[in-house]
């Protein structure tokens, strides 16, 4: 299955062309480090690429202060990561090993550069990529989030670090690692804490406050007009974030809780054209968002819009969890849909502790040990079944009516079937959840009224979905399920705008769409063009 980027281990090392680094040389200082020099700490913003012209940079330990990594980076090499095209922050700390010389070129400048320079910028790109996968795979950082094991709020910004490609390392409660931590940051680990780098504890924690020290939030004050709002960063608003940036419109994405929406909850696309042995889907936006960033378009997780108006001069301005405001010349609804609620009692008790609603590698970690129930009978339900086979010791999947045949791909259904470590349990609803305070149970009823009680930790509902359109009251026409409207419905000439000139709508959040990644993809593609016009009009006006 094809990955989010090189893998570090097995690239060939290639330095830098000599044009390019001369082309950097026009926009950089030379700037020199003594021996033991700290060239970046944890948490400071990426605001220069680092050209290493002699010498020797190491990645420091944050705890120890020791050497970090056996590898060091030397002359023709570069620092940094992906997170430089965000404007992110450094997640461990570099020091000069030697006495060394260094080109420093301004983020900016640097983007410009690679922007009129492809080649240049692909040979940047891959390495900042393959360096992410690999903080990624080695859990190389330094946010330690302790007690995810026993705490729902640093379960959630477990879910957020995951889903958005965030190294971090989990350290469960009581651990001895968590009580060397203790000792080293001199703080209590009595109770879940984040730490990030040596001596930052982050209070009362949340995925906001996390994305902020990580320099995901939004710089509100170089951002507060764009060109284009896009609302949500699932395959369509990414596919539209591209277009954008290539478009040459300045752009910025927003969305409440990953980029990747729904799917980025799938473990393995395998429709999708040119991954022939597929992609998980937070790994194909992944690649999306990269691209993004490389023409310039901005990412701001987790922000929600909460609510859109039209201004006299013909902006329009987004307010973001009721506190902030990004103004745009046109806005690009890509919220798509998400699960509904099942009526249970105490379903939100235990949302986060045992009821999930996506199966990524994170949930299915939860499910080593005991058994899991999936609820549902489309696609995506019979996706994470399979996918939660492998670490879950069972899989009970529930569905509503007497068969599978009209709700799910035959393949599938196939997989399912011959799976040993999976029961589909037909006319089958949930009855009850249980437990105190993590769930330990659940029990189901059968349609001729016979009750299971299944001993199990995880529960997923995936049933029916609903539109994120609560946003956009009073802006763009609605059909009766929630669904925006747009072409021919509205009176609108093309097939993508609503009924609001200037604000338009693409992938499952759309009326009509086709629930699935391409069409959300090449909705969000195609709809720049018309966009642009918009915006042009806009600017003679
Ligand atoms: C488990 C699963 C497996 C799937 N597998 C496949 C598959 O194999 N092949 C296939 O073709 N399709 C598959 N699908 C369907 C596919 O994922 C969707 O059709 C596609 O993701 C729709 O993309 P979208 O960008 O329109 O919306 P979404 O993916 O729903 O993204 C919308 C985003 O908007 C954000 N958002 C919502 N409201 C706000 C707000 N007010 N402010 C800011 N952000 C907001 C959401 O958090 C979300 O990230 C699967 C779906 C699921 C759930």
């Amino acid at each position: 299955m094809e990955s989010l980027a090189a893998d570090l281990k097995t690239m060939v090392r290639t330095p830098l062309a000599e044009a390019h680094v001369e082309a950097i040389r026009t926009i950089s200082k030379e700037q020199t480090f003594s021996s033991g020099d700290m060239v970046a700490k944890v948490g400071d913003p990426m605001e220069h690429f680092i050209y290493i012209l002699d010498g020797e940079i190491e990645v420091v330990d944050p705890w120890t202060g020791e050497r970090y990594l056996p590898n060091t980076l030397g002359p023709t090499q570069f620092m940094g990561e992906i997170a430089f095209l965000n404007g992110g922050s450094f997640s461990l700390p570099m020091r000069a090993a030697q006495d060394t010389r260094v080109l420093c070129a301004p983020r900016e400048d640097m983007l410009d550069l690679m922007a009129r320079i492809p080649e240049m910028s692909d040979h940047i790109i891959t390495v900042f990529s393959a360096r992410r996968r690999r903080q990624i795979e080695e859990n190389d950082s330094s946010l330690k989030l302790i007690g995810a094991d026993v705490d729902r709020n640093i379960r959630d910004i477990e879910a957020f670090a995951t889903r958005n490609r965030i190294p971090f390392q989990s350290v469960p409660i009581g651990s001895d690692e968590a009580g060397e931590i203790g000792l080293t940051c001199n703080v209590a680990v009595d109770g879940p804490r984040v730490i990030f780098g040596k001596d930052r504890v982050i209070e009362d924690p949340t995925p906001a406050k996390v994305a902020q020290a990580l320099g995901l939030g939004l710089q509100l004050c170089d951002e507060t007009v764009v060109d284009v709002l896009i609302v949500g960063g699932g395959p369509a608003g990414v596919a539209a974030a591209v277009y954008a940036g290539a478009e040459g419109l300045s752009a910025l994405v927003v969305d409440d809780i990953a980029i990747g929406g729904q799917a980025g909850t799938s473990s393995r696309i395998e429709n999708y054209m040119g991954f022939p042995t597929g992609i998980s889907g937070a790994d194909l936006c992944w690649r999306g968002e990269v691209q993004a960033m490389k023409f310039g378009t901005r990412f701001a997780v987790p922000r929600r819009v909460t609510s859109v108006n039209k201004r006299e001069d013909g902006l329009f301005c987004a307010m973001l969890d009721e506190e902030d405001e990004v103004c745009a010349r046109a806005v690009i609804v890509a919220t798509g849909v998400q699960y509904r609620r099942l009526p249970i009692d105490r379903l939100e008790e235990f949302e986060g502790a045992g009821v999930y609603y996506a199966a990524t590698d994170m949930e299915a970690r939860y499910c080593r040990n005991t058994e899991a129930i999936v609820i549902g009978g489309g696609n995506s339900a019979g996706q994470a079944a399979m996918f939660l086979s492998r670490s879950a010791k069972h899989v009970h999947v529930l569905v509503r009516g007497a068969s599978l045949a009209s709700s799910m791909s035959d393949y599938l259904l196939g997989r399912l079937e011959a799976d040993p470590a999976i029961t589909i349990h037909y006319n089958t609803e949930l009855n009850a959840l249980e437990g105190e305070e993590t769930l330990s149970s659940a029990t189901i009823r059968r349609a001729d009224g016979a009750e299971q009680r299944i001993a199990c930790g995880a529960v997923f509902v995936m049933v029916g979905a609903a539109p994120n359109t609560g946003w956009l009251e009073g802006l763009v026409e609605l059909d009766d399920k929630g669904f925006v409207k747009t072409g021919g419905d509205v009176g609108a000439a093309s097939s993508l705008s609503t009924s609001q000139p200037g604000v338009f709508a693409v992938g499952d959040v759309r009326a009509g769409s086709v629930k699935r990644v391409a069409s959300a993809v090449g909705e969000g593609s195609v709809v720049m063009s018309r966009v642009w016009e918009h915006v042009e009009a806009s600017r003679e006006t």
